[in-house]
């Protein structure tokens, strides 16, 4: 029977811990098949490393933990997760509860299927009507940039085939984002849709900069649509002004010289003063990210592993 390893990031996650071991381990047992519970500890300053220990101590047989050194974020945690894997069918779940456990049956029976990714999309999504706002437009858009076409790039309850973990766990990139990365390589994906609740303890750890940020390392990672797009439109621009000049050389022509329009002249100006300026700061995202990759350093640092035969 095929073993299921689910892996669990962590960073400051104590008041979820209790129920989200209670609630996990129940619904993993149900199961009536081998697996495995990896926690990443993304540096957590809180009391969580000091529970996972204790959770570890009562069941060394299924749970297993991996401590950073600091935080190097949800997707790298899940990258250190998915190289110290050791069962045939890989998922993802948040420490908070957001996502229901109780779904990796049905997950597990869409892998059965011979999907290699199952994904998921969030039915009645519970969270706060900006953030879904937002989510709708980030879906939108980065389908359309980097034609992947999935649902819900926020829905972290995922499930991947061991092969699709290892390349992503073997891949060289410092930043990444798991459920594009895997769709990429996916030979049959699928999405089935689940249920979602409100955060209930703890709070959420992406700020607004961070969710931009996020979106940022999405959209380099998998399209060049964004730099296409400012060489295209400064290609039209160009050809618009080449129009207008001759435009203008002809009214000079007829009417004679003319000095009105300023603040339109203002405006154009001031237009593409912003374009520029953006256009700058696309193309710093693909550079800053570049710089990143070249420098080499290490994606994550684990301080000490439990479990996995390290101690
Ligand atoms: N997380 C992490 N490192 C971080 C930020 C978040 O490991 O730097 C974990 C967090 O503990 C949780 C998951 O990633 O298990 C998703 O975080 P959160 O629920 O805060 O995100 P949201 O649901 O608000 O998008
Ligand atoms: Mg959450």
């Amino acid at each position: 029977m095929q073993k299921i390893s689910l892996v669990i990031p962590v960073y400051n996650e104590e008041q979820s811990l209790p129920a989200l071991f209670e609630r996990t381990l129940a619904a993993m047992d149900k199961l009536k098949r081998p697996y495995e519970i990896i926690f990443v500890n993304d540096g957590s300053r809180d009391g969580s490393m000091d529970l996972l220990r204790v959770q570890y101590d009562k069941r060394p047989d299924v749970v297993r933990i991996i401590d950073f050194n600091g935080n190097f974020g949800q997707h790298m945690a899940i990258v250190a997760g998915f190289a110290k894997v050791s069962g045939d069918v890989v998922i993802t779940m948040d420490a908070d509860l957001q996502n229901p456990p109780e779904e990796i049956a049905r997950m597990a029976a869409e892998f059965e299927k011979g999907h290699d990714v199952v994904g998921t999309i969030r039915e009645n999504r519970d969270d706060s009507f900006y953030r879904k706002f937002c989510s709708k437009i980030v879906n939108i858009i980065t389908n359309k940039i980097t034609g992947l076409n999935i649902h819900d790039y926020g829905c972290m309850l995922r499930l991947y085939s061991r092969n699709i973990a290892d390349i992503i766990a073997h891949s060289e990139e410092g930043t990444t984002f798991i459920p594009a990365f895997a769709q990429k390589f996916a030979s049959n994906p699928t999405e089935i849709i689940i249920s979602h609740s409100r955060r209930e303890k703890g709070v959420s750890k992406y700020s607004f900069f961070r969710l931009v940020s996020l979106n940022f390392d999405l959209m380099t990672n998998f399209s060049l649509v964004p730099l296409q797009f400012i060489t295209i439109s400064g290609l039209i621009i160009s050809l618009l002004s080449v129009l207008f000049a001759v435009f203008l050389f002809v009214r000079r022509l007829i009417i004679g010289p003319e000095a009105e329009g300023l603040f339109t002249l203002f405006a154009i100006s001031f237009f593409l003063t912003g374009f520029l300026i953006s256009s700058i700061g696309i193309v710093g995202e693909y550079i800053g990210r570049i710089s990143k990759e070249v420098r080499k350093r290490p994606k994550y640092v684990i301080k000490k592993e439990y479990g996995l035969g390290d101690e």
